[in-house]
């Protein structure tokens, strides 16, 4: 399970092809309006489900794991070992985070998730996924060139670097723990956690550089 996609099995631990969000989200509203019709469920419960998920879960949990990886080695040695437990010890638990897997980029290794399939995705750590993540075009190239869909989104790697790519399945979500930017060793948590977004944590992208300190301070004449 902890075998990066280019040596993995075939098996993606899915079943069917579930990516026809089209027809899955007009059979969810018939289903919702016929359950609201026969007083099975609240309108308002589901209100507040859809409103959780978009306010308290999101991407900002994952960075705070991040961010707390960063400065608490303990820390970070615990969610390499088991990232379920360790993330779950913060209070971000819940549907699709039930096994999770922390990958540490480091200057050699560059770590990319994509869901081969449809659309798996850590929803307690991440919140719920970019329009791009489930679009075919990046399923396919992030597998044949990691490289080239990083440097779609802006971010060129030296060339020595290498990628692994991770398939998040319904057994397993995947987390990249991005490198720590330089020129942070002041900043507190919060702060470090304020730089880390949510692509830099799927891997299409890195931790942001702080912008205000040493950087700046080089830049002056
Ligand atoms: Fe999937």
């Amino acid at each position: 399970m902890t075998t990066p996609i280019h040596s993995d099995q075939n098996d993606h631990g899915h079943g069917p092809d579930h990516s026809h969000l089209g027809d899955m989200d007009v059979r969810v509203r018939a289903l919702e309006t016929l359950l609201v019709q026969k007083g099975y469920v609240d309108p308002a419960a589901i209100d507040r489900i859809v409103e959780t998920y978009e306010t308290k879960i999101g991407p900002h949990n994952g960075a705070a794991v991040v961010a707390k990886a960063w400065v608490d080695p303990t820390f970070r040695d615990w969610l390499a070992k088991d990232a379920t437990a360790a993330i779950t010890s913060l209070g971000f638990t819940g549907r699709q985070g039930e096994h999770m897997v922390a990958v540490f980029n480091t200057p050699d290794t560059h770590n990319m998730v994509v869901c081969t399939l449809c659309s798996c995705y850590p929803w307690p750590v991440l919140g719920l996924p970019p329009v791009w993540y489930k679009s075919a075009p990046y399923r396919a190239k992030a597998v044949m060139d990691p490289r080239g869909v990083l440097r779609d989104f802006g971010v060129e790697l030296p060339a020595g670097t290498g990628f692994r790519v991770w398939d998040s399945t319904a057994e397993v979500r995947y987390l990249v723990i991005p490198m720590r930017p330089e020129h942070t060793e002041a900043m507190s948590e919060p702060e470090l956690a304020a730089l880390v977004t949510r692509n830099a944590m799927i891997g299409t992208g890195l931790a942001s550089s702080p912008v205000s300190g040493p950087v700046q301070e080089q830049a002056q004449p």
